[in-house]
């Protein structure tokens, strides 16, 4: 039996809408939830094997999107969201009693300085960007997932459409690595 990798891509992806204009996502308190507004659709929305992202009780991966800060609001019980890691890059804001990431911007001096991360799956609203590739797969043995059965892990993926990568996808790497030669003076400047 093929392994159950995240409820909203086992059986294969639902195609986002190019005009979506976002929607509220909401943690799992069965009370007062909070209540973050997201203004327009999410990018690069991806599935990650990591071990610091939010992901559903059963999942192998969470599933996890950018949207630029300015279009996260947080609009009802703001104060149960704690900052999970003060040292993380990402600093996830966590409902402080079911344990859901709500969103995770990034303050320090990134590449990816002015975007939030976000799980669009606490949303009811239907349009949120597909899933467009798999981040950080080999991530899954350093928590305990079978090395040898990796390879099923790997095609599950590819079967449902998406390009497995052992870190973030070519072009999010090239993002990064073009911040890094900017900072170095190495850019090149052809
Ligand atoms: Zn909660
Ligand atoms: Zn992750």
């Amino acid at each position: 039996m093929a392994p159950s990798l995240h409820p909203l891509i086992d059986n294969g992806l639902t195609k986002g809408e190019s005009d979506f204009n976002g929607g509220t996502l909401r943690c799992h308190c069965k009370s007062n939830p909070v209540e973050v507004e997201l203004k327009g659709n999410v990018l690069h929305n991806h599935v990650c094997g990591c071990s610091q992202c939010w992901k559903p009780e059963g999942a192998l991966f969470s599933v996890v999107a950018v949207t630029p800060d300015e279009n996260v609001k947080v609009t009802k019980n703001g104060d149960k969201l704690a900052v999970l890691n003060p040292e993380a890059t990402i600093l996830r804001k966590a409902c402080k009693e079911c344990g859901v990431h709500m969103y995770g911007p990034i303050e320090k001096d990134h590449a990816f300085k002015g975007l939030s991360f976000v799980h669009v799956e606490l949303s009811d609203d239907k349009g949120w960007q597909e899933p467009q590739f798999a981040a950080f797969v080999s991530s899954l043995i350093e928590q305990g997932y079978p090395p040898e059965k990796m390879g099923e892990v790997r095609q599950k993926l590819k079967d449902v459409g998406l390009e497995p990568y052992d870190a973030l996808s070519p072009p999010l790497m090239d993002a990064l690595a073009t911040y890094a030669a900017e900072k170095s003076g190495k850019k090149s400047k052809l």
